[in-house]
């Protein structure tokens, strides 16, 4: 074992993920901090980068261009059958994702920030233990941002004989070829991603759902639509159902290890008990906190509902001096709300006066999914803003079309679009769209509705025509 070395920081940051990284940039690079940055999985980026939002939206791209191929006959090209080969995109995706882990530590040297590689814990209350192999370090810090992230949940074998035998989203990306005939459990964000990306690309889908819904938290309108176009388009659904059991009966495929293998899947729907057997299950049933190990009792870090730190709206945790931001804090697991908080945080610890009470505002953050067709939404739900202003406040302007792209093809997906607005001055409180370019659309009127925008503002934007989005005006 090397000997301990002491060294001071204004800030140490444990975790290079979306959070930590811009916390740890913004304030050595820009507030001139002594600042190092830990990082325990040897790749900088975190779930996003890795695991998450960036090989998703290949993906989901890749899916985006099989609907292309299939649409382009409606505009008269004549394409002959085309091959997928997944192994390709998947080998283009890591050596992109390989070439983003450089661009991030490039990153953190041009701003001054000290990247250490190993795992993290507290060995004080300001002091940090390093143990990267044989080797132990100890950093003095003046002040500590846990930004550790989480992982995905996956049931426990007690409670669900063989359910290690299924695979997570970090499986997902290991996939070395398609499975044919795919299990999801969960129908949150990433069960219905993923479960859209597989049929687009042709795989059988079966997505178990604890309820008879889907993206159960979303507006109606979202949920119901998309529900009903991914059956259209092939998804099979099982609800009100309990996954009970899960047997291999196959060999797991050769190279990587994690790719999952193939299962028989014990359930029950609607009391009914049920087998069947596929190419690989996959839990999207959410994630937890990367808390262990950290040493958070010691020095007094306080763990909320599921595990995840409680930390306020400007991040402090229960013990000075500890910050915490990002997924291991549990709230809009996003990788924008990661980045913002981490920002802001540093703006307040090390930037100028007038930053000194800076945080981030939780309310109206606008999010996607990537499904087939897109969703957004921002803000209140119809049934929440109805709970919280009452039925007689709330005014809702639905729009319900095909688009127009869809007006050539055969296959027409929905768009619909809602607006929940509030009072006499009809304050926009909420907006929920499905339908084709719902993710770009989002992003410039969630400017318009965090600014406190009115439904006669929206009507005052001359539209764009012809376009989907010139709905909402
Ligand atoms: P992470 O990015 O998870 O970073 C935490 C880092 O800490 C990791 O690198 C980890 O290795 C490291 N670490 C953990 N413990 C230690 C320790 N003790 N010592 C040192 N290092 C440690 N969000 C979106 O906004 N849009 C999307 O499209 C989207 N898609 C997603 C798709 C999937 C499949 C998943 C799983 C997530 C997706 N997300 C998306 C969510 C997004 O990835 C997360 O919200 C975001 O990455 C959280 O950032 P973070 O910094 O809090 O944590
Ligand atoms: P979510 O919280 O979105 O969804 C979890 C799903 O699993 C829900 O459908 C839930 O059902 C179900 N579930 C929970 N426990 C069980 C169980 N024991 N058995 C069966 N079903 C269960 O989590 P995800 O894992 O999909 O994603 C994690 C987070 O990552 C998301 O919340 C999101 O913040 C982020 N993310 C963001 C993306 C984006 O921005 N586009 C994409 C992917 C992830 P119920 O609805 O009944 O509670």
């Amino acid at each position: 074992m090397s000997p301990i070395k002491r060294e001071t920081y204004d800030l140490v940051v444990i975790g290079g993920g979306s959070g930590g990284l811009a916390c740890a940039r913004r304030a050595a690079g820009q507030y001139g901090a002594r600042v190092a940055l830990v990082e325990s999985s040897g790749r900088l980026g975190g779930t996003c980068v890795n695991v998450g939002c960036v090989p998703k939206k290949v993906m989901w791209n890749t899916a985006s261009i099989a609907e292309a191929l299939h649409d382009a006959a409606g505009y008269g090209f004549d394409i002959p059958a085309h091959n997928f080969n997944w192994n390709v995109i998947k080998n283009k995706r890591d050596a992109y994702i390989k070439r983003l882990n450089g661009i991030y530590e490039n990153n953190l040297v041009k701003d001054n920030v000290e990247y250490i590689k190993g795992y993290a814990s507290f060995a004080s209350k300001n002091v940090v233990r390093i143990q990267n192999g044989d080797e132990t370090e100890e950093l003095e810090a003046k002040k500590i941002l846990i930004a550790t992230g989480g992982r995905p949940l996956i049931p426990s074998v007690s409670h669900v004989p063989g359910a290690d035998l299924g695979i997570s989203s970090d499986g997902f990306f290991l996939l070395e070829q398609q499975p044919k005939k795919i299990a999801i459990v969960g129908t949150g964000y990433i069960g219905v991603e993923i479960g859209g990306v597989f049929n687009t690309l042709g795989s059988e889908v079966t997505i178990f759902s604890r309820s008879n819904e889907i993206l159960r938290t979303f507006d109606p309108i979202i949920k119901d639509t998309l529900l009903k176009e991914m059956t259209r388009q092939g998804v099979k659904f099982v609800p009100n159902s309990s996954v009970q059991e899960l047997r291999a009966v196959g060999p797991a495929p050769a190279g990587i290890e994690g790719q999952g293998r193939p299962v028989s899947v014990q359930y029950t729907t609607s009391g009914e008990k049920k087998e069947e057997e596929f190419d690989v299950l996959i839990w999207a049933i959410g994630r937890s906190p990367n808390v262990e190990g950290l040493g958070l009792e010691e020095v007094g870090v306080k763990l909320g509902g599921g595990g995840f730190i409680v930390s306020d709206e400007y991040q402090n945790t229960t013990t000075d001096n500890i910050y915490a931001l990002g997924d291991v804090s549990g709230v809009a697991l996003l990788t924008p709300v990661a980045i913002a908080a981490g920002r802001k945080l540093s703006d307040r610890l090390f930037g100028p006066a007038r930053f000194h009470n800076a945080k981030l505002d939780y309310n109206n953050i606008p999010t996607v999914v990537f499904s087939h067709p897109t969703s957004g939404t921002i803000g209140l739900t119809e049934p929440d803003a109805r709970a919280k202003y009452g039925d007689a406040n709330v005014k809702t302007y639905v729009s319900l079309f095909t688009n127009m792209y869809n007006a050539m093809t055969d296959h027409k997906p929905p768009t619909a679009y809602k607006l929940v607005v509030v009072g006499e001055e009809e304050k926009v409180v909420g907006m929920h769209i499905i339908g084709r370019g719902s993710d770009e659309i989002l992003q410039g009127f969630a400017v318009a509705i965090k600014m406190g925008a009115t439904k006669a503002d929206f009507d005052n934007a001359v539209a764009i025509h012809p376009t989907a989005a010139e709905e909402l005006d």
